[in-house]
């Protein structure tokens, strides 16, 4: 484990403990949040080092590398991604037109881009781990990079990095990297959780999207307004992605001590509350930034 003494984006000292918190989904591991006052960003702390890493994914449930469960929550989940691919596609068709060329980096199962595939968009998928890299491959039938060099096209019309970043330890590398593959006139859409939201300041350490420690990064409007500007990109848009405040707040209330059942109903209201509250203050539980070079 490392423990961060300087904020591990502007390197600045001056950081503040925000939360104490833990690994609720795998590991029971006691983790900090916290923020550096000279840039503003929200990190984990401490961060488990790269032969660490994978003892925190070892999980067929980590829902995002798509788990077998046949849970009722996992259904409605499943259900409710089938409708959310059809929004994204219209989100790209919004950005970049009809036709075009789509990186997704951190493919995942590859269902994104068998969406993007059906529509008629040339794809391209980036996923480091195998065996949703393989999944993704005989989905998209066609090869799935493991990393980034190994992708030789350039120019592409749309990256998208869908509920990615936040995983990401060399966060200002990788975005510097990714406007290298985009064309000048390209769109970059980042999807996040926003740790602004009614329902992060509602679950407080239980806020299943801090995902410690999955999660390094925890953006708000801001940073993540910062870290692209640094790296000469502009946020032209930002989407709310109005689902994420339901399912957040349900694997939340799993994590929150007392009934169940009635932890549930309540997660159910939390999520309403908190899309109602964003549409005054536009904190939704996860945001997407649409952004381009400068
Ligand atoms: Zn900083």
């Amino acid at each position: 484990m490392t423990t961060l003494t300087n904020c591990p984006f502007c390197s600045s000292q001056n950081v503040v403990r925000v939360l104490a918190s833990k690994d609720y989904f795998l590991t029971s591991t006691e983790f900090n949040i916290d923020r550096c006052n000279s840039c503003g960003i929200t990190f984990t702390n401490p961060i488990p080092s790269d032969s660490e890493t994978p003892t925190y994914y070892q999980s067929d449930n980590y829902l995002s590398h798509g788990g077998k469960n046949s849970s009722l929550f996992y259904n409605a989940y499943k259900l409710a991604r089938v409708f959310s691919l059809q929004w994204k596609t219209k989100i790209v068709s919004e950005a970049i037109g009809e036709k075009g060329s789509i990186m997704d980096y951190g493919c995942g199962t590859g269902d994104f881009l068998l969406t993007c595939k059906g529509k008629g968009y040339r794809i391209f998928g980036v996923e480091p781990s195998t065996k949703a890299r393989e999944d993704a491959t005989a989905k998209l039938g066609q090869v799935v990079a493991s990393n980034l060099r190994s992708i030789t096209e350039r120019n592409f019309d749309m990256i998208t990095v869908w509920h990615v970043l936040e995983h990401l330890p060399d966060l200002a590398t990788t975005i510097e990297t990714l406007k290298t593959y985009l064309s000048p006139k390209g769109t970059l859409l980042i999807a996040v959780p926003n740790h602004k939201s009614y329902d992060a300041k509602h679950y407080g350490q239980y806020w299943a999207a801090y995902d410690l420690p999955r999660h390094l990064w925890h953006f708000d409007q801001t940073t993540m307004s910062n870290v692209l500007e640094k790296a000469g990109l502009q946020v032209k848009k930002i989407i709310p992605l109005k689902l994420d405040s339901y399912y957040v707040s349900i694997l939340s209330s799993k994590y929150t001590p007392g009934n169940k059942v009635i932890n549930f109903l309540k997660a159910i209201k939390n999520g309403l509350l908190s899309n109602r509250s964003a549409k005054k203050t536009t904190e939704y539980s996860s945001l997407i930034y649409i952004a381009k070079p400068r």
